[in-house]
């Protein structure tokens, strides 16, 4: 049994963090900073950090690589096509790879950056995104293209339901009011934005998230809903949109909210 924990880091970053206890081993994901994972080492001892798992080449998330790589010998796996410090191994579409005893198949997601991707565990229902789907939103278009980016997030909605999405920050207050904005007659998402208020209120962190939550509130993964098709042409003044310039449309609105 794989048990996984979030280490908070900077303001609103998450590192994954797997346990393989029975082994004793664990694995990371995107750790921006080392300092929460060593902090959890050292009150861990016993315990070897066998694997880093990276998204993407932004600082937030490769920031802790070097240092944990130092100090404890851990295989580096990283996106091929970026250009990132310490990689052990770059990996491609459709690659599988083995970390803790788990295949986890890789999807080249496009869109945040352009060599980002996702690590998809298909049997325990994990995935882990980065920045390119958020719970209620996804990352900002920093290199890729809208049309990328909604063939990204159409991938990543085609899981099945019951997948567990751990995504990097904790956005998803800020991304459900947007929904909200988007769709206010939609009851999910603002029964969502209540209950994600609340957590955060109470100091809970919001995630993981689902795939089946994400598609009935995820705004971005709602490209063809007419409600949202409406919205989105009222503000580009068009009319028959294609989903991605649906896309488009939330993502440039959101930049901006
Ligand atoms: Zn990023
Ligand atoms: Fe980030």
């Amino acid at each position: 049994m794989i048990k996984i924990d979030a280490l908070p880091a900077f303001s609103d970053n998450y590192i994954w963090l797997l346990q393989d206890q029975k082994q004793r081993r664990c694995a990371v994901v995107d750790p921006g900073d080392a300092a929460p994972v060593e902090a959890w080492l050292a009150a861990n001892p016993g315990w070897q950090l066998s694997d880093i798992l990276i998204t993407h080449h932004h600082f937030d998330h490769v920031g802790g690589i070097e240092r944990l790589k130092a100090a404890t010998g851990a295989r580096v796996l990283c996106p091929a096509n970026e250009k990132i410090q310490g990689r052990d191994l770059g990996l491609y579409d459709s690659d599988q790879v083995d970390v803790l005893g788990q295949r986890f198949d890789i999807y080249e997601v496009p869109g945040h950056t352009l060599g980002h991707i996702a690590y998809i565990q298909p049997e325990q229902h994990w995935l882990f995104c980065g920045d390119t789907l958020f719970a209620g939103g996804c990352g900002r278009l920093f290199e890729g293209s809208p049309e990328q980016m909604h063939t990204s997030l159409s991938r990543l909605a085609a899981l099945p339901g019951q997948t567990q999405v751990y995504c990097t920050h904790e956005y998803t207050l800020s991304n459900l009011r947007f929904a909200a904005a988007v769709e206010p007659d939609n009851p999910q998402v603002q029964q969502r934005l209540a209950q994600v208020g609340q957590w955060r209120e109470d100091g809970q962190i919001s995630l993981p998230s689902s795939i089946a939550l994400e598609r009935a509130t995820n705004p971005f993964l709602r490209c063809h809903e007419p409600a949202v098709i409406t919205i989105a042409a009222q503000r580009e003044a068009a009319a028959n949109l294609t989903p991605t310039q649906v896309f488009a449309a939330l993502r440039a609105w959101k930049d901006h909210f």
